[in-house]
């Protein structure tokens, strides 16, 4: 592996553009992934400069990706993670879309720890309502918000008996119609549980589409719709969960860790410097 050691930040653009022709034969993905294990891919400047450069980029005042540049990213995430999944336990698209209710500000790992007993007493509509909102709420009481949760999965367990044959319905619309299900849960369940190329944006993948410029918005559905647009459909399948697990354990809120990032090269955010020389991202 070629190391450069003189510093190359990401606004050497001349370094940039003279890097392109020796590298481009190597194969930049299983390259940026040794770098990122090794812990080089990248220099993390101190936290004032940290500062500066998220405030930059929720303003959006970061260069844009170019389409090779995202093919490339995403490239080097399902070389990375071929078959990523979601972390939070379930066992059928109901079991599901319960977890992903409950997950609502809170962890996927607290979620996790309340879910087995919880879907091992019920793990059907109807066995949720027999089981009754008081014992819901009980089962679920160390996640956050939980009273107004299992008062949404018992009425959202009604509302699909009632109205979709106890089965989880496959549009956005009649899913963003249940209690307690708004767009990214509905984008989280049409992703697992049906397969549809969605992005559910959360926290994580909100900061990660400012931070490192690949789709700036102020809003969850505007990094949304930008990333949806942007990412080849190739990788839209899994996008979202790279992205977040990206997010979750990489591009961390309060340091992100650019040293181990496998798309350290390519990322925008002014907060760190490149240590080694750019991919070979060709336009
Ligand atoms: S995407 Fe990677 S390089 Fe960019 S800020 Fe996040 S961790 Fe650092």
């Amino acid at each position: 592996m070629a190391r450069q050691t003189t510093k190359s930040t990401a606004k050497s653009g001349p370094a940039r553009k003279a890097a392109k022709p020796a590298l481009a034969k190597k194969s930049s993905a299983k390259k940026a992934i040794r770098r990122a294990k090794t812990g080089k891919a990248a220099k993390v400047k101190g936290p004032r400069k940290r500062a500066a450069a998220d405030k930059k980029a929720a303003q959006a005042a970061i260069a844009r990706w170019s389409q090779a540049e995202i093919h490339e990213a995403f490239s080097r995430f399902r070389a990375a993670m071929p078959e990523p999944r979601t972390e939070l336990f379930h066992t059928s698209p109901f079991t599901l879309l319960v977890a992903v209710v409950l997950s609502a500000q809170a962890t996927d790992a607290g979620v996790n720890k309340a879910t087995p007993a919880l879907f091992a007493a019920a793990d059907t509509p109807e066995k949720m309502v027999q089981l009754s909102e008081a014992r819901v709420r009980e089962l679920v009481r160390t996640i956050g918000l939980y009273r107004n949760k299992a008062k949404n999965v018992i009425a959202l367990s009604e509302k699909l008996i009632a109205e979709h044959g106890s089965k989880v319905p496959r549009t956005r619309e009649a899913l963003e119609e249940l209690p307690g299900v708004g767009r990214k849960t509905a984008n989280v369940v049409l992703n697992n549980a049906f397969g549809e190329p969605t992005i559910a944006v959360d926290t994580h993948l909100f900061r990660v589409g400012n931070r490192t410029g690949l789709a700036p918005g102020k809003t969850p559905l505007e990094v949304e719709l930008k990333l949806l647009d942007a990412i080849p459909d190739e990788f839209k399948l899994h996008a979202h969960h790279w992205l977040i697990l990206h997010g979750r354990y990489t591009c961390i809120a309060r340091r992100p860790l650019c040293e181990r990032c496998v798309i350290a090269d390519l990322c925008r955010w002014p907060g760190k410097a490149d240590l080694l020389l750019p991919s070979p991202v060709v336009n």
